[in-house]
């Protein structure tokens, strides 16, 4: 069907790095753009990273504006206030769906949704308070991890119980909700990245295997070094994820891989850090693949550009001019995501800044460049 692109626009819910990367996607496909910052109240277009853009409204005006003025809508972040989001899905101009944002941003309705699919996790318990915390211990044993069930990303809101000292000074904050989860030692982290379109056609990404370091991704590897049946088992799992929430747009499947079983750990309803990779690594990034998921555009088969392909974050430091000098031309890619600093004073050791993707066909040659890399953006 051919698009009025006069009448297309595409409204972001966050200008963060997603945000910003999901925006210069839609440019490369021609469509055009607002932002709205949910936490400063700005509504703009254009691209601050280039430098070209515009505050087109700021306060009560560019919320009405924005949530009149798009054919679609969509968002960086399932922390973004359902308040924002409610209105635009009963505009049925919200994607991805709220039911899906709504579950994933909810650490025990997402495990729940796993268990009612049947896809194996680590063992958990809801906490709601002392004694049921207490009697979360009991029933899943130590070692633990002490969740937050909202509000989580990067090992925030998470506290590992080792032993019963741990236990005895773990927080459990009143009315606020956790998930106690059992540790899973793992051999590999990974994750499935895929995307489903209105009419029910789906496309995945090559599964990478993760690094992270304190609960913050560090490096992506593709493709992972996984059994085919992993593979397939990983890719059938987020398949009726989608199907199960109707989806639309592009979503994200964390796993470990343990002993021959696969274990899902959670969901992103969105773009993932672990696919960042895909702009110079495939034929059509996770980024131009959302936004051809919810604009009824066609998606892309994924093949790879080359046969590996890394990533690593840049985080709490961008490595100087000179030491990107030094960095193999034309097969390492820089992102500076502009980030300005924190309000009281720089940027946290942990903080994402930017990445670095690594393309080659050689596979030692991007796992060095990973490991010299990792040294290179890290405080
Ligand atoms: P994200 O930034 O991906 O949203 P998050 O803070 O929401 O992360 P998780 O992904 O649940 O939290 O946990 C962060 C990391 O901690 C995981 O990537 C993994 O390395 C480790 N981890 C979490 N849960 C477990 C577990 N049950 N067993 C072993 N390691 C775990
Ligand atoms: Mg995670």
């Amino acid at each position: 069907m051919q698009k009025n692109l006069k009448e297309e626009r595409v409204g972001i819910l966050g200008k963060g790095q997603l945000g910003i990367m999901l925006g210069q996607a839609a440019a490369k496909l021609g469509v055009p753009v607002w932002f709205y910052e949910p936490s400063t109240q700005v509504l703009s277009e254009g691209d601050t990273w280039q430098g070209t853009e515009k505050i087109l409204a700021t306060g009560k005006d560019a919320w009405d504006r924005f949530s009149t003025s798009c054919s679609v809508y969509t968002y960086e972040s399932e922390h973004v206030p359902h308040d924002f989001l409610l209105p635009l899905s009963a505009q049925h101009k919200l994607n991805p769906p709220f039911k899906a944002v709504q579950e994933t941003g909810h650490r025990i309705l997402e495990k729940q949704c796993f268990k009612d699919l049947r896809i194996p996790t680590a063992p958990w318990k809801p906490v709601t308070d002392q004694p049921s915390f207490i009697a979360a211990v009991t029933a899943i044993g130590l070692p633990a991890i002490l969740k937050t069930a909202t509000q989580g990303y990067d090992g925030k809101g998470q506290q590992w119980l080792r032993s019963q000292a741990d236990v005895d000074a773990a927080k459990i904050e009143s009315g606020r909700e956790y998930v106690l989860e059992g540790v899973i030692h793992f051999e590999l982290e990974f994750s499935v990245i895929g995307a489903r379109d209105a009419k029910g056609n789906e496309e995945f990404y090559p599964i990478g295997e993760n690094l992270h370091e304190k609960g913050i991704l560090r490096t992506t590897l593709v493709p992972a070094s996984l059994p085919d049946k992993v593979t397939e088992a990983a890719r059938g799992f987020l398949s009726e994820i989608l199907q199960h929430y109707n989806y639309v747009g592009v979503m994200a499947l964390e796993c470990f891989y343990s002993n021959g079983n696969l274990y899902a750990n959670e969901l992103a309803p969105r773009v993932h850090n672990s696919g960042h990779w895909s702009i110079e690594g495939s034929n059509c990034s996770q980024f131009e693949q959302h936004i051809r998921a919810i604009t009824g555009r066609p998606l892309v088969a994924i093949d790879l550009v080359s046969q590996n392909v890394g990533m690593v974050n840049c985080l709490g430091v961008l490595p100087p001019d000179t030491v990107r000098a030094d960095w193999p031309k034309g097969l390492c890619f820089y992102y500076d995501y502009h980030k300005g600093p924190r309000p009281n004073g720089g940027h946290e050791p942990g903080r994402k800044l930017g990445h670095v993707t690594v393309v080659s066909d050689d596979r030692d040659m991007v796992k060095n460049e990973l490991a010299r890399l990792r040294i290179d953006c890290k405080t």
